[in-house]
């Protein structure tokens, strides 16, 4: 499966940095959350193993940011 995080509409509110540290983090520059070590002004993508925090993290986007395909 993988997480497809939407730059474009993150309003960098940090929910998801908080309840999932192992893929987001919050970046300084443009004060929106980044998938780790990604620098997309559009979209991320990332594959992972299982949904662990991820699937939280989507849920808990206040603007639907957040896909877990
Ligand atoms: S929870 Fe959604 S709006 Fe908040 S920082 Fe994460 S992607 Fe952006």
């Amino acid at each position: 499966m993988k997480i497809i995080h939407s730059v474009e509409k993150c309003i960098g509110c940090g929910l998801c940095a908080s309840i999932c540290p192992d893929f987001w983090e919050m970046e300084d520059n443009d004060n929106k959350a980044h998938l780790k070590g990604q620098k997309s002004e559009t979209e991320e993508e990332k594959e992972i193993i299982e949904e662990s925090c991820a699937k939280e993290a989507a849920e808990s986007c206040p603007v639907q940011a957040i896909e877990i395909l």
